[in-house]
């Protein structure tokens, strides 16, 4: 790594800033998604000067724009699919254990318990209206009722993404998982019949 006179700036060499939709050379260093600690040594962000001054003030890159927006930005999906570990910034012995930051959360445990004990009521219901098990599964992971109309569809998927965002989290990935199935229900249920 070549360093310049200027303080902190570091040659890009192709890197472009990491915010949303800024063409400048990433020559700033941020902490990234990857810190230093048990799993090697870290990775870094990087940002043009203007954006690395926000980052550190705590700017939120995503004010204003969509879900949608946000996703596009930053096409988490395909960098997360090739990751099976989620890398949690504060990650420390006296912490959660280390199991708990695999991609499938303790949520999503509690959640599936849940779902057995009212899945009777729940499965009629669905077949009621139509909606089949794997649309159901979306309702679910999602936390809609079956009434749910479009705008509601909308307004809870831009809740769940803005929530587990790593972008939002300081780089905390341990959502990585929740936020890759709260997208695939999300494309589900947007295709289907319910919400045409
Ligand atoms: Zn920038």
């Amino acid at each position: 790594m070549r360093h310049d006179r200027f303080h902190g700036r570091v040659q890009a060499e192709g890197r472009l800033c990491h915010a949303p939709g800024c063409g400048e050379p990433g020559e700033f260093r941020a902490p990234g998604v990857r810190p230093p600690g048990a799993d090697g040594p870290g990775d870094y962000r990087w940002f043009c000067l203007d954006h690395v001054r926000q980052f550190n003030a705590g700017y939120d890159f995503f004010a204003g724009m969509t879900a949608d927006e946000i996703m596009a930005a930053q096409s988490p999906m395909a960098g997360w699919a090739s990751q099976t570990r989620a890398f949690r910034p504060d990650a420390n012995i006296d912490q959660a254990p280390r199991w708990a930051d695999f991609a499938d959360p303790l949520d999503a445990i509690a959640q599936r318990a849940r779902m057995r004990r009212e899945d009777a009521i729940h499965r009629q219901e669905a077949a009621r209206r139509g909606i089949g098990p794997e649309e159901r599964a979306a309702y679910d992971l999602l936390g809609l009722g079956f009434e749910a109309d479009r705008k509601a569809l909308r307004s809870r998927y831009s809740e769940l993404v803005r929530r587990y965002h790593p972008d939002r989290n300081g780089g905390d990935r341990s959502h990585e998982g929740r936020l890759q199935g709260v997208v695939e229900a999300y494309n589900l249920l947007k295709a289907s019949a319910a919400f045409s």
